[in-house]
C-alpha cells in the first residue's frame, strides 16, 4: 500500500461541487490501496479577495495580521474538504499548518519551511484517516502564524511529501499538466509527459505559475517525484522527476512570461568597488528578491545600474534604493511596473549553441524590444514591454518548433 500527497488548488475546490469531487476522487484513491495526505488551497479567489479587503481596510497592513488574515482562507477549505469527505463515508481529520507540525521561519508573507514534524499525520494515518492540511501556512521559530508567499500550498505540499516519505506528490490544478508555455498565452503549446527537477526550477525560476518555486526545490532536494495534473479531467498529467534528459528531448523544453515584475534605474551611480554591495545588501536584509541585474560601466566614472523585483517587493525597494542613492551620490532613481519578463529554458541550451542569437532574431523580426538580459546554463531571460508578453511567447513558441498542432482543448477555468 502506498501513500501518496494530493494537493489541490485554488479551482480545485472552488466550489461545493468541485468539493465534493474532490472527496470522490479521494475516495476512488482509497479503493486503489493508497494511504492519502491531503493539501488545500483556499477556494477560488479568497486569497485574493482578501488581500483586497485589507487594502480597503487600511494602509497599514503588518505582516503578522495579514498572515493571521489570509491563513483564514485554507482553513475553509480544510474543514469543508473534510466533511465532504466524511459525506462519502471516509474519516477525515483537517490541521492547520501549526498542528500539522509545520515549523518556518518568521519571515511574514514570505516564510521558509524549517522542519516538518509529520508525528500527528503519520498517527492519523495508522489509524486509518485521511488528513487535510491548511496549504500555504506554518508556525515560525517565535510562535507566529505564517504563509509562505503565493502558491505556497505547493510547496506545503512538497514537505509533507517528503517528510512522510510518500511514493508521489500530485498536483491537481485546472490544466493538465506542464506544458511547454502557459495554454492560456499560448493555445497551441504542447503537454510535456516528463520534466527534469532541473529544467522545472528554472521554469519557476523564471516565473512559471504552474509550481511555486520552493517547491520544485524541496522536491529535488528530497527525491520526492511530483506529479502535475488536473482536477477537472483527472487524465494523466507531467512528471516532474530526477530523469536525465535524453538526446531525443527538444532543446527547448519551454517558454515562460513573467508579469510579476518591476524594474529599478539609479541613475549616474559612481563606477568604483563596493556601490553593488551598498545597493543590494539592504535589499537583501530586507528580503527583497533581486532578480535580473544590469551594470554597463562608461568613461566618465559613472554608470547606470538596473535591476527587476517583485511588484510586490517595489515599495519597499524603492524606499531603500532612494536612501542608499543619495548616500552614494547617485543622480537618482526611476522605476517602471510595466514590463515581462520572458524566457527561454531548456537543458539541451547546454550542448546547442545560437539558442540566445536566434531567440534575439525572432523578437528582432517581431520589433519587440528587448531591455534586459541574463542566462543560466539552461535558461535565457529577456526583459520587454508588458504589452509584448504574448506576441513574444507565441512568435518564440512557434519560432523553437514547439507549436502542437493543435489549441488547448481541455476546460480553462476563469482565474480573473
Ligand atoms: P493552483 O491554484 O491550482 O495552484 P496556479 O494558478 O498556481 O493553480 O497554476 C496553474 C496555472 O499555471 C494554469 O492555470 C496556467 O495558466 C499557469 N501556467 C503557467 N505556465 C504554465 C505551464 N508551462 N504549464 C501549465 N500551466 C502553466
Ligand atoms: N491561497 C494561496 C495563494 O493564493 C496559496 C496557494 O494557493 O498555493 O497564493
Ligand atoms: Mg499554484
Amino acid at each position: 500500500m502506498g501513500l501518496i500527497v494530493q494537493k489541490y488548488g485554488g479551482t480545485s475546490v472552488a466550489d461545493p461541487e468541485r468539493i465534493r469531487a474532490v472527496a470522490e476522487h479521494v475516495a476512488f484513491t482509497r479503493r486503489h490501496g493508497n494511504d492519502v495526505v491531503l493539501v488545500v488551497s483556499a477556494m477560488g479567489k479568497s486569497t485574493d479577495n482578501l488581500i483586497a479587503l485589507a487594502e480597503q481596510v487600511s494602509s497599514t497592513r503588518p505582516g503578522r495580521e495579514m498572515d493571521m488574515l489570509l491563513t483564514t482562507g485554507e482553513q475553509v477549505s480544510m474543514a469543508l474538504v473534510s466533511m465532504a469527505l466524511a459525506d462519502v463515508g471516509i474519516d477525515a481529520v483537517s490541521l492547520t499548518g501549526d498542528q500539522m507540525g509545520i515549523i518556518t521561519d518568521s519571515v511574514h508573507g514570505k516564510a521558509k519551511i524549517l522542519e516538518v514534524k509529520a508525528d500527528r499525520a503519520r498517527e492519523a494515518v495508522a489509524e486509518g484517516k485521511v488528513v487535510v492540511v491548511a496549504g500555504f501556512q506554518g508556525l515560525s521559530t517565535s510562535n507566529e502564524i505564517t504563509t509562505l508567499g503565493r502558491g505556497g500550498s505547493d510547496t506545503t505540499a512538497v514537505a509533507i511529501a517528503a517528510a512522510l516519505g510518500a511514493d508521489s506528490c500530485e498536483i491537481y490544478t485546472d490544466v493538465t499538466g506542464v506544458f511547454t508555455a502557459d495554454p492560456r498565452i499560448v493555445p497551441q503549446a504542447r503537454k510535456l509527459k516528463r520534466i527534469s527537477f532541473e529544467e522545472m526550477l528554472e521554469m519557476a525560476g523564471a516565473g512559471s505559475k504552474v509550481l511555486a518555486l520552493r517547491s520544485v526545490e524541496f522536491a529535488r532536494n528530497h527525491h520526492v517525484p511530483l506529479h502535475v495534473r488536473s482536477s477537472f479531467t483527472w487524465e494523466p498529467g507531467t512528471w516532474v522527476n530526477a530523469e536525465e534528459p535524453s538526446v531525443e528531448d527538444p532543446i527547448i523544453s519551454g517558454i515562460v512570461q513573467d508579469v510579476n515584475e518591476s524594474k529599478i534605474t539609479v541613475q549616474s551611480v559612481p563606477d568604483r568597488p563596493g556601490i553593488s554591495a551598498a545597493l543590494f545588501e539592504p535589499l537583501a536584509s530586507a528580503n527583497v528578491n533581486v532578480d535580473m541585474i544590469v551594470q554597463n560601466s562608461s568613461a566618465d566614472g559613472k554608470t547606470d545600474i538596473s535591476f527587476t523585483v517583485p511588484k510586490s517587493d517595489l515599495q519597499v525597494a524603492l524606499g531603500i534604493v532612494e536612501t542608499v542613492a543619495k548616500s552614494i551620490g547617485a543622480a537618482g532613481i526611476t522605476h517602471q511596473t510595466d514590463i515581462a519578463k520572458v524566457s527561454l529554458v531548456g537543458a539541451g541550451m547546454k550542448t546547442s549553441p545560437g539558442i540566445a542569437a536566434k531567440m534575439f532574431r525572432v523578437l528582432a523580426d517581431e520589433q519587440v524590444n528587448i531591455e534586459m538580459i541574463s542566462t543560466s546554463t539552461i535558461r535565457i531571460s529577456v526583459v520587454v514591454a508588458a504589452s509584448a508578453t504574448e506576441r513574444a511567447c507565441q512568435v518564440l513558441h512557434r519560432a523553437f518548433g514547439l507549436d502542437s498542432g493543435e489549441a488547448y482543448s481541455a476546460p480553462l477555468p476563469d482565474r480573473k
